[in-house]
């Protein structure tokens, strides 16, 4: 059981499709680095992605974030859900539906976990290519835990229904 006192890297997927997305992604990277022994060193680029699941909704904006935190996984996880509410996320009863910000706790550091309430490394994380491709590129060389390199993942997903917001620079596998 980790507590939190030395420094890890830790990882961060964001997604928002209510309440100008682009606005929500962009505090919540501010919020990141506010969090009380933790710095928010690097952020993707943000990208735009078709909804997952049957529910009728708009589009999302989705980003990554690298974090260097002293807080334990559980106290980080429960930062992002005050972030999440602070930002006017609502919980409701249907699985995948619209929200103001989602932030989901990918990696953190060569932790593994396989409780409800924390599943480290996220379980979505090999199947989503809107997850996939941001973190690809703030952390290239990453190793997931119990999953192999990053860069094998992405070589395995496809760009289909995800785009880049911002194209000056092409990201390529190699
Ligand atoms: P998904 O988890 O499939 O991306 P979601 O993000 O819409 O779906 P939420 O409603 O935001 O799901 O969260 C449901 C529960 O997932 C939360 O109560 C939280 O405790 C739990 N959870 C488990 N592992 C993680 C994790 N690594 N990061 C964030 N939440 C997690
Ligand atoms: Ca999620
Ligand atoms: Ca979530």
């Amino acid at each position: 059981m980790r507590t939190g006192s030395e420094q890890v890297c830790a990882y961060i997927a964001l997604g928002s499709n209510l309440s100008d997305p682009v606005q929500q992604i962009t505090r919540a990277f501010a919020a990141l680095d506010a969090i009380p022994e933790t710095r928010c060193v690097l952020n993707s680029s943000l990208y735009a992605s078709r909804p997952m699941g049957e529910i009728e909704q708009a589009d999302y904006i989705n980003a990554a974030a690298t974090l260097e935190t002293c807080l334990s996984p559980r106290n980080l996880l429960h930062c992002l859900q005050d972030i999440e509410s602070r930002q006017g996320r609502v919980r409701g009863e249907v699985r995948w539906g619209p929200r103001t910000l989602d932030l989901d706790l990918l990696i953190y550091s060569d932790w593994q976990c396989h409780d409800p309430e924390l599943t480290i490394p996220h379980p979505g994380l090999s199947q989503r290519n809107f997850v996939l491709f941001p973190l690809y590129e703030i952390s290239p060389g990453l190793m997931v835990p119990g999953l192999g390199s990053l860069q094998g993942l992405v070589k395995k997903a496809s760009m289909i229904g995800l785009q880049r917001l911002e194209t000056e620079c092409e990201m390529s596998v190699s």
